[in-house]
């Protein structure tokens, strides 16, 4: 393809795109395939001949779309959003276009300081302390991960190296291994399943802390394990606490659990992957409340501020703990500049070395909503919850499982977990609407999550009448 090309086919791509996202709505939420749909549809070994674009193009609607879910289909209300905007997109492109690998300062000088000072943007939206922020010299500072799960993941291994290195400096004949197996994490029994693969992969025991009534830790509860562990010989090292559950939206205790990581030298990571958006409205900033007790803060823009996957954005208070754990220079990746104190060399901050230049989504997306345009898309989603709690409130055979903070409810018929797992599996086969499901402790609740960027009140209307629809038909059938 030469440019001549690339520039009817980039057109082309960008109508089709821009069809594809207008349309969303008539096509069905999700797939009707089965298993191993695809292989059969194309060619067991790659082409010897090329084909022609024609020929792709053609084959996206035979080939791929039967096989997708419509994540951005304004009847999509499971899991949690993604992001989704026209901004990120082009930005993608660009980022596709220049194509560097971001590894370290010199590796492309603007992939490096867009990021730093984007993330110092993000970090002023969501009134995170100073602390937090890289400014000219500051010792905190913000870096784009691919995931949340990576950003616990760095921030659990940063924790092990600093914690090994403190005890080291006390009692110098302690071997790492011997106070490895002795470190131990915490987070709440709600926290999401990448947090107890972090302490897997991270080789630590990692302990769940039963949440209480309203599915928070809080601190009592977190002491008393602590204690008990200090008193059989373990080392109390790392919490993570989340705000915005995945199961319910719950929020840990922070003003509780803050001060007693600090008082127990515990490194407090956050991890905030879908409510953090919300925090640039000031309605919603109390809930972040705490932070200035915390080692380290991660949300994803990727899901309610609409940047397109991936941006997980994490902040650090200390850089030195991250670039201090991880730093590795060989010969073919040092550079002039790299002990000037005023760069940032990111491949230290993360566990692969190559990066994309991610900043340029959103450099874009703030741009063109600024910040007003973003609080007021969180704000619409938030409302658009609201409405729907209280469709279900109004009808006596649901019930409301968890207070609705943000974008997302939890709720279910009053009756047993199998009247619940009939009707969800009922909404998900008819494909109207997509849910998922959670446990909150013994109960199987549905979740209603609001996702879409173009979702409205008439698609939350139309997916209650169905959904109360197919309630009907589950309750009758359990009647006979
Ligand atoms: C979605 C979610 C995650 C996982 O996010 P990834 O970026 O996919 O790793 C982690 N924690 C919480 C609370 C989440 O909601």
């Amino acid at each position: 393809m030469n440019s001549s090309e690339f520039r009817r086919r980039g057109k082309e791509m960008v109508d089709y795109v821009a069809n594809y996202m207008e349309g969303i709505e008539s096509r069905q939420v999700y797939p009707d395939v089965e298993p191993g749909y695809l292989r059969p549809l194309i060619p067991a070994t790659a082409p010897q001949e090329p084909d022609t674009f024609e020929d792709i193009i053609n084959d996206i609607e035979k080939i791929i779309m039967p096989g997708v879910t419509h994540w951005h289909s304004p009847y999509f209300f499971a899991y949690f959003p993604t992001a989704s905007s026209y901004p990120a997109m082009l930005a993608d492109m660009l980022c596709g276009a220049i194509g560097c690998i971001g590894f370290s300062w010199a590796a492309s000088p603007a992939c490096t300081e867009l990021e730093t000072v984007m993330m110092d943007w993000l970090g002023k939206m969501l009134q995170l302390p100073e602390a937090f922020l890289a400014g000219n010299q500051g010792k905190g500072g913000g870096v784009i991960q691919g995931s949340a799960s990576e950003a616990t993941l760095v921030a659990l291994l940063a924790a092990r190296t600093k914690v090994t290195r403190r005890l080291q400096a006390a009692s110098p004949e302690l071997t790492p291994a011997a106070i490895m197996e002795k470190l131990v994490a915490y987070a709440s029994d709600q926290a999401h399943s990448s947090v107890e693969r972090a302490g897997l992969i991270g080789g630590v025991k990692l302990k769940a802390i039963p949440s209480d009534g309203n599915y928070a830790m809080c601190a009592s509860a977190l002491q008393e394990a602590v204690q008990k562990d200090k008193a059989a010989g373990l080392i109390p090292f790392f919490v993570v606490a989340t705000l915005g559950t995945t199961s319910c939206c719950s929020f840990d205790n922070l003003l509780e659990v803050g001060p007693l990581c600090n008082k127990e030298d515990m490194w407090l990571h956050i991890d905030a992957a879908y409510a953090g958006s919300a925090f640039i409205c000031p309605e919603f900033r109390p809930l972040l409340h705490g932070v200035e007790f915390a080692d380290s803060f991660n949300f994803n823009p990727h899901k309610w501020l609409l940047v397109n996957f991936d941006c997980s954005a994490m902040w650090v208070k200390n850089r030195t703990d991250l670039t201090g754990a991880f730093k590795m220079d060989p010969v073919y990746l040092k550079h002039s500049h790299q002990d000037s104190g005023l760069i940032t060399d990111y491949r230290h901050w993360q566990l692969p070395l190559g990066r994309r230049f991610r900043s340029l989504k959103m450099w874009f997306v703030f741009r063109m909503y600024g910040v007003k345009g973003l609080q007021a898309y969180i704000r619409k989603h938030v409302q658009l919850s609201h409405e729907f709690e209280s469709l279900v409130s109004q009808d006596p055979r649901f019930e409301i499982c968890a207070q609705v903070v943000l974008g997302l409810v939890c709720f279910r018929l009053k009756g047993s977990n199998k009247l619940n797992e009939a009707l969800l599996q009922r909404i998900n086969s008819a494909k109207k609407i997509h849910l998922v499901p959670c446990h909150l402790r013994d109960k199987f609740v549905l979740r209603f999550a609001i996702c879409s960027r173009t979702v409205e009140s008439s698609h939350v209307q139309l997916a209650w009448e169905h959904i109360r629809e197919l309630a009907a038909a589950v309750l009758s059938a359990e009647r006979e």
